[in-house]
């Protein structure tokens, strides 16, 4: 066999890929990324993301150092940044995956995130306070809350502008509709290239390592609905349609062992208007993510969640799961003129599908709801809503304000004002599914294995493809972290593997 061209090929060219490419150059290696969308549709689910992300830090002045670092002091003094540390982050994780996170994934990726942000600094991503949506103008100051509260300048398509600038200036190669098919392997398992569709026709590339970092199986409806069960084939997909399950097929086809949450996946209450698949221009914001500040009920009228458990962040994966559960597949926010003002930006683009009302009657009839039916809840909901005078002094939406109901299921247990200043206004949502959760195995080095638990050499995997992280929820802000952080890690890998075999 002559002498692989390329030390490392990359799967995809998402956050996970391009972090995974960049360091991958970095370490020594001749790199080449295969992307089978079109140059147009670039930047995978990542180009659609807010670009939050979530790591561990000690606060404002922390962070300053080597991620925000173009903040002026003015700016700084008028912002509370409450630290996001180490034991903290990990609670969180294993406090939404009920434990099940798998632990040495875990501290991989917390150890891992300070530093990856930096080094994302470094390699030009810039930074900025997530201000729209993670924080709450409380005394003059704005508080962040929720753990994810810096994202990149210009969101998602920003994030994937930074990478993609960054490789270009590295020389390393994007080559568009070029999607890999099939891993080549030797008797002794060890990778030497993959089979790809090229705009052309099939083609064999020879190389030392592959990265695997080309997403989950959520924009394929055969593998959604047999892995996430019934119904799951008719729900929305938020980001690419090019995520179709191909990395984790091409490494199960030679024997890598399936892990993780398979029957789960990060989705959430999206515009019930939205297209099939991600919308370039609207990006992220047929999301409806301000339920706490009102309550959600289903189309016969009754609630189904306490919409006040716990952070934004905390609850609405399981909720956009609930919502599949509701008739319809829909589920109806509802706020009067007291929380209005205080939704967030997404609820104010044009593509919305809203219905308002001056009585509950009048919202009732526009939404389709038995009017009799939506009345009964919202009155047992106002009449078990803490008195006025405990919610002057109490209610703060940027905590866990314990402004909950009494004697009501389910309870409404933070931000519990009642709905009773007209016009209502209802958004109507349905499921979004954004990314799956099971996928394939990695070890510390980033080494995908096979089913007798061992690595298969020079297989490595990143993002949204590797299971064990996430269980039936996930801590938002933590997908494009676990990408960058894994990305680096795997690039750095697959580079030294690459090394060996050169030696
Ligand atoms: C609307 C939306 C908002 C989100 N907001 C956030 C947020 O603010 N913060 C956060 O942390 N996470 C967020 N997420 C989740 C986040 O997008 C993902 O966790 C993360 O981007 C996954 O990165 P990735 O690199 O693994 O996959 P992707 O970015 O999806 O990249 C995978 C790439 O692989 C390509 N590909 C697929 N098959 C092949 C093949 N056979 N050959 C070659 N290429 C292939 C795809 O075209 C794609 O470009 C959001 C997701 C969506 C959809």
């Amino acid at each position: 066999m002559g002498e692989a061209a390329y030390d490392v090929v990359v799967v995809g060219a998402g956050n996970a890929a391009l972090c995974a490419a960049i360091s991958a150059h970095e370490n020594g290696a001749r790199v080449l990324v295969l992307e089978k969308a079109p140059e147009e549709e670039k930047g995978g689910n990542s180009y659609f993301t807010a670009g939050g992300f979530r790591f561990m830090h000690n606060g404002l002045d922390d962070v300053r150092e080597d991620v925000l670092v173009d903040m002026s002091d003015d700016e700084a003094d008028k912002m509370i940044l409450p630290t996001h540390d180490r034991q903290f982050f990990y609670e969180t994780l294993m406090k939404v995956t009920r434990g099940q996170s798998n632990e040495d994934l875990a501290w991989t990726l917390i150890d891992g995130s300070r530093p990856a942000m930096a080094w994302l600094r470094e390699n030009g991503v810039r930074f900025i306070p997530m201000y729209g949506r993670q924080s709450f103008l409380v005394d003059g100051k704005q508080h962040f809350y929720g753990g994810v509260n810096v994202e990149a300048v210009g969101g998602g398509p920003g994030l994937v502008d930074f990478l993609m600038k960054r490789c270009s200036d590295l020389g390393i190669e994007i080559r568009y509709g070029t999607g890999a098919t099939k891993l080549h392997q030797q008797d002794d398992y060890r990778i030497t290239g993959l089979q790809v569709r090229a705009p052309g026709g099939y083609e064999d590339i020879d190389c030392k390592s592959v990265v695997l970092a080309c997403g989950g199986f959520e924009s394929n409806p055969e593998m959604r609905v047999r892995y996430l069960g019934q119904g799951w084939d008719l729900a929305r997909v938020r980001g690419t349609r090019h995520n179709t399950g191909d990395g984790i097929q091409m490494a199960l086809d030679i024997g890598a062992v399936p892990y993780g949450n398979w029957s789960g996946c990060h989705s959430v209450g999206w515009d019930i208007s939205a297209p099939p698949f991600g919308d370039r221009w609207v990006l992220d914001n047929f999301q409806k993510h301000s339920y706490p500040l009102g309550i959600m009920v289903n189309m016969h009228g009754e609630r189904f969640v306490d919409e006040g458990e716990d952070y934004r962040n905390l609850t609405y994966v399981r909720f956009g799961k609930a919502i599949m559960s509701q008739p319809h597949y829909t589920a109806v926010q509802i706020f009067d003129q007291k929380t209005v003002g205080q939704l967030r930006d997404e609820y104010r683009i044009k593509e919305i599908t809203r219905v308002v009302g001056n009585t509950i009657e009048e919202l009732a009839e526009g939404l389709d709801i038995p009017a009799d039916k939506l009345k009964e809840t919202i009155e047992a909901y106002n009449a078990a809503c803490p008195d006025q005078a405990t919610i002057d002094a109490q209610y703060n939406p940027a905590i866990l304000d314990g402004i909950g109901t009494k004697g009501i299921s389910p309870a409404k247990s933070n931000w519990a004002l009642p709905i009773t200043e007209p016009p209502y206004e209802a958004w109507v949502t349905t499921t979004g599914v954004t990314f799956t959760f099971g996928g394939l195995k990695i070890d510390e080095k980033n080494t995908v294995q096979n089913k007798a638990d061992r690595p298969i050499p020079g297989l490595y995997a990143a993002g949204e493809l590797v299971g064990g992280l996430f269980y039936e929820n996930y801590p938002g802000g933590t997908g494009l972290m676990s990408g960058s952080v894994f990305g680096r890690r795997a690039g750095q890998y697959a580079a030294e593997h690459a090394r060996t075999l050169n030696a």
